[in-house]
């Protein structure tokens, strides 16, 4: 059987991916993404900067991202031992956004990827490249496989990996490297939170730094849930003990 041809094949619906997609196919190129999982998923990185706006506008996604009605963030409020810095967009010596949203990802994403198959790309999910055979003239020929299991081939002139922390072609090639930053692990969670009010600055994320290499994210979103995240050096979490809540089956 052939392999299905395209000028470009994107691996991952995320931010990266759809934007790159848009961008490409604007510039009148065949483009197709393929996502490993289904949309809506959960993904962490809810807090964007004003940067942000400029990719979403060159890939035309502005208006769809403004109907969903998230957060508009307007800088960010840092605390330390009671100490308060504020800082909004705005004060900037450059021209550019002075804002940007508080988004819930799964949302998010999910809103970005439906935008992109409207503009012509067909997105096809559930299916995750496992191998890249690139052929001496920079051509390539990717392996997908479906949830199913069912393997085929998809021919491209180039390849965006837009795999985030799949990390696609760095897995394959063996181009993954350390970090030389130091380990931070994270422990998040969505408090649906009811007594939150609006003067409790939800245009901004709340940076708490709690200790040396220990930090607090505190995200509201326009529904009225609130992401709260602890940062820190993975030995910091070790000293609590988990307690999970659990329901009794009779
Ligand atoms: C604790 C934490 C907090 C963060 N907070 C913020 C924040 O506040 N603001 C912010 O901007 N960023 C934040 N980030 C970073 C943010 O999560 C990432 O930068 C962002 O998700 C990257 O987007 P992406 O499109 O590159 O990849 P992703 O969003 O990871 O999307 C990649 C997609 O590729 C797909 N994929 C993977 N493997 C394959 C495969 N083999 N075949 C096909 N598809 C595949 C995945 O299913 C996924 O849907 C945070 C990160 C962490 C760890």
């Amino acid at each position: 059987m052939q392999p299905e041809k395209v000028d470009v094949l994107v691996i991952g619906a995320g931010p990266a991916g759809t934007v790159a997609a848009s961008i490409v196919n604007q510039a009148g190129y065949k483009v197709k993404i393929v996502e490993k999982q289904e949309f809506p998923r959960f993904v962490i990185g809810e807090s964007l900067l004003p940067r942000c706006m400029e990719a979403l506008e060159e890939a035309k996604f502005l208006d769809a991202v403004k109907a969903r009605g998230y957060q508009q963030k307007n800088g960010a409020k840092f605390e330390k031992q009671g100490k308060i810095c504020n800082y909004f967009f705005n004060d900037q010596f450059t021209d550019g956004w002075g804002w940007t949203w508080q988004v819930p990802r799964a949302d998010f994403d999910h809103t970005l990827a439906k935008t992109v198959e409207s503009q012509g790309v067909p997105v096809e999910y559930q299916t995750g490249v496992t191998a890249i055979n690139f052929h001496p003239d920079g051509t390539s020929t990717t392996t997908v496989e479906d949830k199913d299991g069912n393997k085929r081939e998809i021919f491209a002139r180039f390849i965006i990996d837009g795999s985030g922390y799949g990390r696609v072609i760095p897995k394959l090639f063996g181009m993954e490297r350390p970090s030389n930053l130091p380990p931070r692990k994270a422990v998040f969670t969505h408090l649906v939170d009811t007594k939150r009010s609006m003067d409790d600055e939800p245009d901004r994320i709340t940076i708490i730094v709690h200790d040396k290499a220990v930090w607090i994210w505190v995200i509201p979103f326009s529904t009225g849930i609130t992401s709260v995240g602890y940062v820190a050096d993975p030995g910091f979490f070790e000293q609590f003990t988990v307690h999970r809540k659990r329901s009794c089956g009779r």
